[in-house]
């Protein structure tokens, strides 16, 4: 191998925040996507993904096990040492991976119980000598204000308290960036309502009293309000200098509908004034359109992309499609991330399958002309940490 790019620092620009009482109760759960609401999904199916396979031998070598052992016997001994202390767990697989940064998105979970204070301390105990900066979700804001007030919110009202949430919280915090998962609601076609379609929209969503629609006609009600929230933060990240993260490409189901999430959809909201001048980061690639995205990166000066979400959770994904976007991203314009949340596991993974996996990809490209090895040097520092300083400001 030509390159080792194993103790390289590393800047995880997106994922979330994981506790023990969000772990899946079944080891390797996550990687697959379905709910068990109509059938259960058999655990049988969960053992065989190669996510799944890959992260055993991973652990097995951390934990100095045999790589052969049992799968039992590899995910016993992490539940013991993560049990006895999760905190030295956490900072052990931190710095096997050297995550130096960590860009944590706070809007999780996308379904379920919200965050209880409890679980949010557990994380902030576990992160102590972790350098966490935070990432705002626009829609779990909007639900909380809404959730948390004493009476109905006329749209102006809410509009106040939303622009004083967001700015206290940039003003008083660590705050690095805004982010939106509109494409998890109405899609990434993001139009441009007027204040009069946002407010009626807004009260359709929070407060219509007609509850069990098709979700067709839910989407349709919610989408001049999400729209308009989404230029909201535009307009918030231009005033405070921070970037817009946007969800794009494949998520959770039932919610995440495919069809809605191709990168390209966003024509008509990058080709603007004000959007094209704040800097906007289109999440994981836009897997599985990745080639989609390679262009929404190169035709627009103020967009970047990550390799979010592939890293973690689609096993050998990484190896295919991080190299289609080397195809037309500049390097300068692709940062690591793992979208992690509620696991730990995942987070440490895919930093140190990803560095092995660019090493390969970077070896390749040496071989066959395309880069220098100084250059392969040079752009995986980029690529782990570099960019992500810059572009977030860190
Ligand atoms: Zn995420």
């Amino acid at each position: 191998m030509m390159f080792d790019f194993s103790d390289l620092p590393v800047v995880d620009c997106h994922a979330h925040p994981f506790m023990p009482s969000r772990e899946k109760k079944v080891y390797g759960r996550r990687y697959i996507l379905s709910s068990d609401r109509f059938m259960k999904v058999p655990e049988e199916d969960v053992r065989n993904t190669l996510a799944y396979r890959m992260i055993l031998i991973e652990l097995a070598r951390l934990l100095h096990l045999d790589p052969t052992s049992s799968d039992e016997e590899i995910i016993k001994t992490r539940n013991e040492l993560a049990a006895k202390d999760y905190k030295a767990y956490v900072e052990m697989l931190f710095h096997d991976a050297n995550i130096v940064s960590y860009l944590n998105e706070t809007g999780f979970p996308i379904q379920g119980a919200r965050l209880r204070a409890d679980e949010s301390a557990a994380f902030e105990s576990a992160t102590e000598n972790i350098d966490v900066r935070e990432i705002i979700r626009c829609e779990m804001t909007c639900n909380h204000i809404v959730a948390d007030a004493d009476h109905r919110l006329s749209f102006p009202e809410f509009m106040d308290l939303y622009r004083s949430n967001i700015a206290s919280r940039i003003k008083n915090g660590n705050v690095i960036a805004l982010k939106t998962v509109i494409g998890y609601f109405s899609g990434l076609e993001i139009l441009d309502p007027d204040e009069g379609e946002a407010a009626s929209s807004f009260d359709e969503h929070y407060y219509a009293s007609e509850k069990n629609l098709p979700m067709s006609r839910i989407r349709a009600a919610q989408k001049p309000f999400r729209d308009y929230m989404v230029h909201e933060c535009v307009r918030l990240c231009d005033e405070f200098g921070i970037p817009l993260q946007i969800h794009t490409g494949a998520g959770d189901p039932p919610s995440c509908d495919l069809r809605l999430m191709h990168p390209g959809l966003l024509y008509e909201f990058l080709n603007r004034e004000d959007t094209g001048r704040i800097r906007i980061a289109l999440l994981h690639g836009g897997y599985p359109f990745a080639e989609e995205m390679c262009f929404m990166v190169n035709g627009y000066a103020n967009v970047v992309t990550d390799v979010s979400s592939m890293t973690a959770d689609d096993s050998i994904a990484v190896e295919r499609v991080f190299p289609v976007l080397l195809e037309k991203v500049p390097l300068t314009k692709i940062m690591y991330g793992s979208d992690g949340a509620g696991d730990v596991d995942p987070i440490w993974f895919a930093a140190v399958n990803f560095k092995k996996v660019m090493a390969r990809v970077f070896s390749n490209l040496v071989d066959r002309d395309v880069i220098t090895h100084a250059y392969g040097e040079k752009a995986a520092r980029m690529i782990l940490s570099e960019n992500a300083k810059r572009f977030y400001g860190l």
